[in-house]
């Protein structure tokens, strides 16, 4: 059996049951694979099911509000990727809500990178399009132990050049899935199941017995930390936020404020240490009690429920909503 023929049949015993597997629909694929970029799939699943039964249709999606957008995506991160989405919508708008079916035409796509085009142009419509993301880096450079560094060009035009020779001989929307599964389940970062893989008689970081030492890893930089000061104005049952995004994260989101220095009648209500991608929060939050300032905009807490609100401050008002509002300052 060839390689292709090899992976393939594992994948069709072995594939799970996910919800956007269920046919061949490319808005359900396209949602599903933004959703899953930085994400773990079984935590995408729940948002991606409630995502599906308020927009069911590329139309549907269309006459979303953006703040109904940002709410639904909130906790999944990396919002420019929702706004993509909407724009996207608008575009297909002008195509009678049809998603495209060539690479070319979907890459050209808002939000739509090279790896999405090629997975949807793969799965949905059964382009010979190679589609390389991280997992398959990974599978690829243990494979042949490739000695390139992780996210280097030269990792992907070797890793490029052996999945167009694998999808030649392919079934695209079973290789391309096959490869992910492979990732996903059996060839994982830390721990691989050397012993249930399909491939591991084509694999020489298994006959070296060298997985963890593939694909090549460069050192990364420590993360910047920023403390900040963040102040729980309160007027009544009000609390106020702004929309202020200078840090230019998380356009769309409200925050509570952050200040420079605090009012002296502030008092301490807690902290919470926020890890992104690229750099880390450490946050103090104070309370006080002032007059309703027509500088921000003044909600209740059922309100600020409803509103999509940036994660790292959504964590701390969950925890400690009951004593910002019964603290006396
Ligand atoms: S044999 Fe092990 S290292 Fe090689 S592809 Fe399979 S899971 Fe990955």
């Amino acid at each position: 059996m060839t390689f292709t023929t090899t992976l393939q049949d594992w994948f069709i015993k072995n594939q799970r049951k996910l919800p956007f597997r269920l046919d061949k629909d490319p808005y359900r694929v396209w949602i599903s694979e933004i959703m899953a970029q930085q994400t773990q799939i079984d935590t995408m699943i729940p948002y991606f099911e409630r995502w599906m039964s308020k927009w069911p249709t590329i139309k549907s999606l269309f006459e979303a509000s953006e703040n109904d957008l940002l709410k639904a995506w909130e906790g999944l991160g990396y919002y420019t990727r929702v706004r993509n989405i909407h724009k996207a919508a608008q575009q297909l708008s002008q195509n009678n809500y049809i998603f495209p079916n060539t690479i070319d035409e979907i890459r050209a796509l808002p939000g739509i990178g090279p790896y999405t085009a090629a997975a949807i142009a793969s799965i949905c419509f059964e382009s010979k399009s190679v589609a390389i993301d991280g997992n398959v880096n990974r599978v690829v450079s243990r494979l042949f132990e490739f000695e390139d560094d992780f996210g280097s060009p030269s990792l992907l035009n070797k890793v490029t050049e052996k999945m167009e020779v694998w999808m030649s001989s392919a079934t695209p929307s079973v290789f391309t899935q096959a490869m992910m599964e492979l990732g996903a389940l059996i060839c994982t970062p830390k721990n691989p199941s050397c012993d249930q893989c399909p491939l591991k008689q084509n694999c020489l970081a298994f006959k070296n017995q060298s997985t963890l030492d593939f694909p090549k890893k460069k050192i990364t930089k420590k993360k910047p930390e920023l403390h900040k000061l963040i102040l729980l104005m309160r007027h009544k049952d009000l609390l106020a936020l702004t929309l202020d995004h200078q840090d230019s994260l998380m356009k769309g989101y409200w925050r509570f404020p952050e200040v420079k220095e605090l009012p002296k009648e502030s008092l301490y209500i807690g902290s919470h240490h926020h890890v992104f991608t690229h750099l880390i929060w450490d946050l103090d939050f104070y309370s006080v009690e002032t007059e309703k300032s027509s500088e921000f905009q003044w909600f209740s807490a059922e309100e600020i429920e409803a509103l999509p609100l940036i994660t790292a401050h959504r964590v701390f008002f969950e925890k400690t909503k009951t004593r910002i509002f019964s603290s006396e300052s």
